[in-house]
C-alpha cells in the first residue's frame, strides 16, 4: 500500500449502509482496511450459541461477497482485539482505527484496553441507536429508570436530522483495501454446530422492512400480539427485524425512517397509531441500551435492590422441564421447543415463559437470560436484560411483583384455536378448545404428554410471599 491507510473494526454493525464509523473512514479520503475479529472470549462466552453464531456468520459472509464486489476485502483475525489490532495497524501502517460504539459493559472495558493499547487513534462513533446514553435525561440530569417519560422525552427531542440515513457512497467503497486474508471460519471450525437462519444481507433486511413498512405495519397494534407469527415468515404480525438489529445489519434510522414514511401514508387514525406503537418500540429498544449503559450493574444484577435478598429455588429438575418444553404447560413447552428449533420467538411468548420461570417456577430470571442468550438469533444484553427483569419484577419498568400472569389464561387469550400449540408439541395435536391449553383436566389426559410440573395458584401464593419477604427484609 503506498497510501497510508485507516482501520474500520466491524462489531455489531455489519452493513455498508448509514454505517457512522464506516462512513467517516471513508470520509477520510485513505484507503480503508475492514477488519472484524473472532474474539475468542466472546466464542467461549456461556451466552453464546449455535443459533446467533450462525447468525452472524451468515453476516459476515454476505459483507465480505458486498466488499468483494466492490473491488476489496474483508479481512478476518482471531484472537484478542487488543493484541490483533495493534499488530495489524503495525503490519499496515494504518493512521487511525475506526468503529462504532457498544454499550455493554464488556464492549467498554475491551475498547478502554483496545484505545490504551493502540499507538494511533481510536475513533469511536454512535451509530446503534438514534439517541445516544446522556442525550435523553430527566429536567435534574439524571438517567430515565422507567420508559413512559423517557419515551416523551426521546420524542420531544428527536429531529430530522437525528434518523437521516446517511448513505455510504458506493462511489467510495473502492476505497476499502484488497488485503490478504485468513480463509472464512466455518461454524465448526469456531465451535459450534450448524442452525438453520434466515438470510442475513442488507439487501434481505431492507427488502424485509420494505415489505412490514408498506402493510403490516398499519395492523401491527392488533396484530401484535398474535403467537403464530411464523418467524421469518413475510406476513408475520410483527416485523421479526430484531437480528437484524442485534447485528447491525440495519440502521435503526433506517426503520425510524420508515416508520416516519408509513406515518405520512397511513390510511387512517388506526393506521396511525398502529405505526407510532411500533416505532414506540423502537424506542424501547433504546432505553434498555441506555439503562445498560448508566446502570451496569443490571448485567448480572437486579435493577432494583429490594430484591436482592429474594430467596430464588434451587430446582435443577424445573430448570432443565422449561428448558426442554416438557413443563405440562402447553404453551410454555410450546414457546421453549420453538425456541430450540428456531431461535427466535414473538414477545408476546418471550412474556409467558419468562413470567412462568421466575413467577410460578421462582426460579432466578439469570438462568433464563442467560438460556434466551444461548438460543436467541436477536440475544441482545441490554433488550434480554430489560425483558428478563421485567418479567421477574426486578427491573426499571418491572411488571409489578404482584401482577403474574395465568399460564392458562395467557394461552387461551392469545392462542384461541391452540393453533400455536398444537404446532410445536405434537402429543397435543388432537385436542381442541380449552383440553389444549389445559390437557390436565382430560379424563384421559395425552399420555405421551407430562402433568404439570406445578399448580399455579399454589405457586403464586409462594411466590407473593417471597417477595414480601425480600421486601421487608
Ligand atoms: P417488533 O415488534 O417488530 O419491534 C421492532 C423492534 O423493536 C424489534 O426488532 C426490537 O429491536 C425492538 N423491540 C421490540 N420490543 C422490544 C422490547 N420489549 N425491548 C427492547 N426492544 C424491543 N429483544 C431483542 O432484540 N433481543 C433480546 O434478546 C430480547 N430478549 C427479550 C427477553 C424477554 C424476556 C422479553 C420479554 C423480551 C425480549 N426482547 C428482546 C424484546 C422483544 O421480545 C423482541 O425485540 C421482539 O419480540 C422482536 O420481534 P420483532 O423484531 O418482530 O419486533
Amino acid at each position: 500500500m503506498t497510501d497510508q491507510p485507516v482501520i474500520h473494526w466491524f462489531r455489531r454493525d455489519l452493513r455498508l449502509t448509514d454505517n457512522r464509523a464506516l462512513n467517516a473512514a471513508l470520509a477520510s479520503g485513505k484507503p480503508v482496511v475492514t477488519v472484524f475479529i473472532f474474539d475468542p472470549r466472546i466464542l467461549n462466552s456461556r451466552n453464546v450459541g449455535a443459533p446467533r453464531m450462525s447468525f452472524m456468520l451468515n453476516a459476515l459472509d454476505n459483507l465480505q461477497t458486498t466488499i468483494w464486489k466492490n473491488g476489496g476485502r474483508l479481512l478476518f483475525m482471531r484472537g484478542v482485539p487488543e493484541k490483533a489490532l495493534p499488530d495489524l495497524v503495525e503490519q499496515t501502517g494504518a493512521a487511525a482505527v475506526y468503529c462504532n460504539r457498544d454499550y455493554t459493559p464488556y464492549a467498554k472495558r475491551r475498547d478502554d484496553h483496545v484505545n490504551e493499547g493502540l499507538t494511533v487513534p481510536l475513533r469511536i462513533y454512535d451509530d446503534a441507536l438514534i439517541m445516544q446514553p446522556g442525550s435523553v435525561m430527566t429536567n435534574k440530569g439524571d438517567p430515565y429508570t422507567v420508559y413512559t417519560p423517557f419515551k416523551k422525552k426521546w420524542r420531544s427531542q428527536i429531529t430530522r436530522d437525528d434518523y437521516t440515513i446517511h448513505d455510504t457512497p458506493s462511489g467510495d467503497l473502492y476505497r476499502i483495501q484488497n488485503v490478504d486474508t485468513h480463509d472464512f471460519p466455518s461454524l465448526k471450525d469456531l465451535g459450534f454446530q450448524s442452525f438453520d437462519v434466515p438470510a442475513a444481507s442488507e439487501e434481505h433486511a431492507k427488502q424485509r422492512l420494505e415489505a412490514f413498512s408498506d402493510s403490516t405495519i398499519y395492523a401491527y397494534d392488533e396484530r401484535r400480539n398474535e403467537l403464530t407469527i411464523d418467524p421469518f415468515d413475510a406476513d408475520g404480525g410483527t416485523s421479526q427485524l430484531s437480528p437484524y438489529f442485534r447485528m447491525g445489519i440495519l440502521s435503526p434510522r433506517q426503520a425510524f425512517t420508515a416508520a416516519a414514511k408509513a406515518g405520512e401514508n397511513a390510511p387512517d387514525k388506526d393506521a396511525k397509531a398502529s405505526v407510532t406503537a411500533w416505532a414506540d418500540e423502537l424506542i424501547w429498544r433504546e432505553f434498555y441500551s441506555h439503562v445498560m449503559a448508566h446502570y451496569p450493574h443490571v448485567y448480572g444484577g437486579n435493577f432494583n435492590a429490594t430484591y436482592d435478598n429474594l430467596e430464588w429455588q434451587h430446582d435443577p429438575e424445573g430448570l432443565a422441564a422449561w428448558k426442554e418444553g416438557q413443563t405440562g404447560y402447553p404453551v410454555i413447552d410450546a414457546a421453549m421447543r420453538q425456541l430450540k428449533a428456531v431461535g427466535w420467538l414473538p414477545n408476546r411468548v418471550r412474556m409467558i415463559v419468562s413470567s412462568f420461570l421466575t413467577k410460578d417456577q421462582l426460579i432466578d430470571w439469570r438462568e433464563g437470560e442467560r438460556h434466551f442468550m444461548q438460543y436467541l438469533i436477536d440475544g441482545d444484553p441490554a433488550a434480554n436484560n430489560g425483558g428478563w427483569q421485567w418479567a421477574a419484577g426486578t427491573g426499571t419498568d418491572a411488571q409489578p411483583y404482584f401482577r403474574i400472569f395465568n399460564p392458562v389464561s395467557q394461552s387461551k387469550k392469545f392462542d384461541p384455536a391452540g393453533d400455536y400449540i398444537r404446532r410445536w408439541v405434537p402429543e397435543l395435536t388432537d385436542l381442541g378448545g380449552d383440553d389444549i391449553h389445559e390437557p390436565w383436566k382430560l379424563k384421559q389426559p395425552p399420555k405421551a404428554y407430562p402433568e404439570p410440573i406445578l399448580e399455579h395458584k399454589a405457586a403464586r401464593e409462594r411466590t407473593l410471599d417471597a417477595f414480601k419477604r425480600a421486601r421487608e427484609s
